[in-house]
């Protein structure tokens, strides 16, 4: 059931309050995480002192990721034109599920609070996974890293751990206690770049547990920065409505929209692949399909979701799903029924 859309001023409108909101958003987000994060991250541990260096320097870095939004979503103009454009949609033409995601992005509970969850978690993970690091070296005399590479090499070295991590939790999002909470991110009905921000609010722990290993690995704290940087830029590019598979790439180093697409697939009668931002963990572990992905393929959930600018409303019903999925009540149909070590 369609609802209009918006008239076309309207639509602007919106978009000029989207857009300073999404100014302010980033402004205050950056500011927040300057005050909040302190210039050294430090902790005494065992009678030593560990620092991060400079951790307000890679905030700024940070701040980049703030401007890769709005380059997706002029790429992505460019490459299959202006009628099809995500950002044509989002001002003229949305759909009720375009509106969740526009809401969401605007609401600030999916990027700008998701940017400075990051910053916060990043941090947290920085410390803690120092801790872990710097333990294990005393304890066990064990030095984890990082290695001797320059930093060209570190960056796709802990790209890959990142995305290793990232894989199996995104799996862990599609077993049945987890998926009403990783369900509203798949309820979208159409990709328009901003669609990678939609996650429910529950779901932002993520990025602490898949941060976590690279800081017990020894991950410099730029790297880490880049690495999720990449992946956000990444995130937005296979939400786009580029019809691509990216060739070898796509099928063994960087997940292409066609393939992200397939992993959003509204059949269930089959199981359902494609989960890394890395193909190759597909590969390994059993998710990877080889047919051509359909750059036309249905996507969306059969749960039903009313969709719209009034977005708590789906999101307290996931969430509350969640919970009766823990306490062994009925929480989806059939849609959830994964098994996480489940292959085709
Ligand atoms: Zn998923
Ligand atoms: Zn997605």
């Amino acid at each position: 059931m369609a609802v209009a859309a918006p008239g076309q001023s309207l639509g602007r409108g919106m978009l000029a309050v989207g857009l300073v909101g999404y100014v302010i958003g980033a402004l205050v987000g950056w500011w927040l995480a300057l005050r909040l994060i302190p210039p050294e991250l430090s902790v005494t541990v065992l009678g030593r002192t560990l620092h991060t260096a400079s951790a307000h320097a890679h905030l700024n870095n940070i701040f980049l990721v703030f401007l890769l939004l709005p380059t997706v979503l002029g790429v992505e103009a460019a490459v299959v034109g202006w009628p099809r454009s995500s950002l044509r949609q989002l001002l003229f033409a949305r759909t009720p599920s375009l509106n969740t995601d526009l809401t969401v992005f605007v609401l600030g509970q999916g990027h700008v609070l998701d940017i400075v969850g990051r910053v916060l978690m990043l941090g947290a993970s920085m410390i803690s996974g120092a801790w872990v690091h710097e333990a294990i070296r005393v304890r066990a005399g064990l030095d984890l890293g990082p290695p001797e590479l320059p930093f060209v090499l570190q960056l796709p070295l802990y790209f890959a751990i990142y995305s290793f991590f990232d894989y199996w939790t995104h799996r862990i999002d599609h077993t049945k206690n987890f998926w009403p909470l990783h369900r509203y991110h798949h309820s979208a009905e159409d990709f328009a770049v901003v669609t990678s921000v939609r996650q429910h609010p529950a779901a932002f722990t993520a990025v602490f547990v898949v941060n976590l290993p690279l800081a017990v690995l020894g991950a410099p704290p730029d790297v880490m920065i880049y690495v999720n940087v990449l992946v956000i830029a990444i995130g937005f590019l296979v939400h786009s409505k580029i019809d691509a598979d990216w060739g070898w790439v796509g099928r063994w180093l960087i997940q292409s929209p066609n393939h992200h697409r397939a992993h959003h697939k509204l059949d269930m009668t089959h199981p359902t692949g494609h989960f890394a931002v890395a193909p190759i963990w597909d590969r390994l572990f059993g998710t990877w399909y080889e047919d051509k992905p359909d750059p036309n393929l249905a996507i969306g959930v059969d749960t039903p979701y009313r969709h719209g600018v009034f977005v708590p409303r789906d999101m307290a019903r996931d969430y509350a799903h969640f919970w009766l999925g823990w306490l062994g009540r009925p929480n989806d149909g059939p849609s959830s029924d994964f098994g996480i070590f489940r292959r085709r």
